[in-house]
């Protein structure tokens, strides 16, 4: 057995348990992450996806497709539920009633969202096809309410760590090589 965490994930185990800073960068949130620490999210993010597919994704509907970073709703919520796994089964606080909790109630929604997360073409997804109008209906919607009437499609990929939903004093600076 490896007695020791991962390079990547002694990252943000760093942040994970950094005491008495006003501010700590929870490493469930990419805004927050510099481009170093979000490098390390993405890889421990990717190996919880790929053990979550293999233990829990039991329908078509249920598997998370590689395309995952580009659905930030779905990038933000696999990213909560990575550390939620963290914290139900090695956070020294943990206690049963938290991993119960997590499996049966953060896990089940999980599992019943990805596919609504994906947008309107799930299965191109799956299939590696992932389409650049995976979200036009909402999108064309969003603009109309906003009285935009540029021609719509998506962008092709959000930067998760550009996503601060109005915290942006929380977020973590930009760094040169990040462009
Ligand atoms: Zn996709």
């Amino acid at each position: 057995m490896n007695t020791m965490p991962s390079p990547d994930l002694q990252i943000l185990l760093n942040e994970y348990f950094a005491a008495g800073e006003m501010y700590p960068r929870w490493p469930w949130t990419w805004s927050a992450m510099t481009p170093d620490q979000a490098a390390a999210l993405d890889t421990v993010v990717e190996r919880w996806i790929s053990t979550y597919n293999k233990v829990w994704a039991h329908t078509e509907a249920e598997i998370v497709p590689a395309c995952w970073r580009q659905h930030p709703g779905l990038a933000i919520d696999t990213t909560v539920m990575t550390w939620g796994y963290y914290f139900a089964h090695h956070d020294p606080r943990a206690t049963p009633l938290v991993a119960v909790q997590y499996h049966h109630q953060a896990l089940v929604h999980f599992r019943s969202a990805v596919e609504r997360w994906l947008g309107e073409e799930p299965r191109k997804c799956r299939t590696g096809q992932h389409p650049d109008s995976w979200r036009a209906g909402p999108e064309s919607l969003i603009d109309l309410m906003s009285g935009n009437t540029k021609t719509v499609h998506n962008e092709p990929h959000m930067p998760l760590r550009e996503l601060h939903f109005g915290f942006d004093h929380l977020a973590a600076e930009p760094e040169p090589e990040d462009k």
